[in-house]
């Protein structure tokens, strides 16, 4: 779902100071043991990427993730997850008890996207497969779902490994349909704190194109913004082109409340409370000289703030009515709304990212962990936070050829970003300190 452009908290010059690619790690016992696991991490990225699976349809992924983590010794469930249509859900659930000690839920999505891979690598996904409209259409991994299941796995590994060190119970959380963001909301509705242990904190990392491999990226607060579809018909009443008195045209109210609703963010919203409303479609009519009846408007609607999204809601629909209404729409004819997907803001605990910036310094270097700013990008882990009442930490995990994203600081020309077909991830070192982070955050939850 994500569909960010983040800000990065570096500069051109400070990049070249960047020691991503030649030097390693600070040597710990960790970073050794996941360099030894690189090759096989690699191979399960290069898999993975070749067998993308849209949302809802994550089939052969959920269970190759099943498997793993049984060949590991974690304690496995599977199809967990009801949507609000009632199908079931792909979920998968690994649990590890390990003593006494805290519940540490690690999640990683699974889905790709309908979109045709263009990067001419030699591991590109060739996959096509059938929409939910029944259309077909490539699979890609363009959002790299692919490299946090292989951070995951690797995690899941390391705990494993590394078991003398910790005490408690780790809850690995393969989510299904995250692009569609009713993935997580279906393993809640599934009972997810009911059947397994209720977490103390999660953990969660994506992959970044605005940070360079080798890298994470923190930040307390705000991460990710609330999201929210809304679809607005307004029902006019359909004429020949020529004869417009006849008429209530959709067109022109569509068109007005276009222009009416860019000024609920700029006047009806504090500055203080950032917020976005984009009309990204507008779909009328199937000929130059027909008034058509209705018109539909597919508006997104993004803020760090649940009041101030209550608000934006409101005010789309009494913009809606107000125009439909000066147009003389009878009553029973007011425009329609209808929200078909939402999610809640990712906000970042500040405490427990506080202390997971910490443990990620200490394992990688301080030079490999930067600040990140929010951006208005979302996605659905908050489910997971039970309203916020679980603290949730999510970082970057960098993905970007240092010196392109160099460049492009420079030229102010952005690089392939997440859902572009071009979007080529540099995996290594990617995956490599994504383990580390990810592993070397949960040990010092589980002490
Ligand atoms: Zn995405
Ligand atoms: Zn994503």
């Amino acid at each position: 779902m994500l569909n960010i452009a983040a800000k990065t908290a570096l500069v051109a010059g400070s990049l070249s100071m960047f020691p991503i690619a030649s030097a390693q790690a600070p040597s710990t016992d960790l970073t050794t043991q996941v360099a030894a696991i690189s090759p096989k991490l690699d191979a399960t990225y290069l898999q993975l990427h070749q067998a993308p699976e849209l949302s809802r349809q994550e089939v052969r992924t959920s269970a190759f993730i099943a498997a793993e983590l049984r060949k590991l010794g974690y304690q496995v469930t599977d199809h967990i997850g009801v949507y609000e249509d009632g199908s079931k859900a792909l979920g998968v659930v690994g649990l590890l008890k390990n003593g006494t000690g805290p519940t540490v839920l690690i999640r990683t999505d699974m889905d790709a996207l309908p979109v045709t891979e263009a990067t001419g690598l030699p591991y590109a996904s060739k996959v096509h497969a059938k929409n939910a409209q029944d259309q077909d259409v490539g699979v890609m991994h363009a959002c790299g779902h692919d490299i946090h299941m292989t951070v995951f796995l690797g995690v899941a590994q390391e705990l494993v490994e590394n078991k003398r060190k910790w005490h408690g119970t780790v809850l690995l959380v393969g989510q299904p349909a995250e692009e569609t963001i009713d993935g997580a909301r279906a393993m809640m509705a599934d009972g997810m704190y009911t059947r397994f242990p209720r977490p103390d904190y999660i953990l969660d990392e994506h992959d970044n194109n605005s940070f360079p491999t080798g890298s994470i990226a923190t930040a307390s607060g705000p991460l990710l913004a609330a999201s929210t579809s809304v679809y607005v018909t307004f029902h006019g009443v359909g004429s020949h082109g020529s004869r417009p008195e006849t008429s209530k045209d959709p067109i022109v109210m569509g068109a007005e409340f276009v222009m009416m609703a860019q000024t609920i963010v700029s006047r009806q919203n504090a500055p203080q409370s950032p917020a976005v409303l984009t009309v990204g479609t507008f779909h009328a009519g199937t000929k130059n000289n027909i008034i058509p009846d209705d018109a539909t408007l597919g508006l997104t609607l993004r803020s760090y703030d649940s009041n101030v999204m209550k608000n934006m809601i409101a005010a789309v629909r009494r913009t809606a009515d107000s125009v439909a209404t000066a147009y003389a729409v009878a009553p029973d004819h007011m425009p329609t709304i209808t929200i078909p997907e939402h999610t809640g803001p990712t906000i970042n605990d500040s405490a427990l990212t506080a202390r997971m910036t910490n443990a990620a310094t200490a394992a990688l270097g301080r030079n490999r962990v930067l600040h990140a700013d929010p951006v208005m990008g979302s996605e659905d882990v908050n489910y997971f936070t039970d309203s916020g009442k679980i603290p949730l930490t999510a970082f970057w995990l960098g993905v970007a050829d240092p010196a392109k994203l160099a460049e492009s600081l420079k030229t102010g020309k952005p690089l392939p970003n997440i859902h572009s077909a071009l979007f080529a991830p540099v995996y290594e070192p990617a995956i490599q300190i994504g383990v580390v982070a990810m592993t070397s955050m949960a040990l010092s939850l589980l002490q």
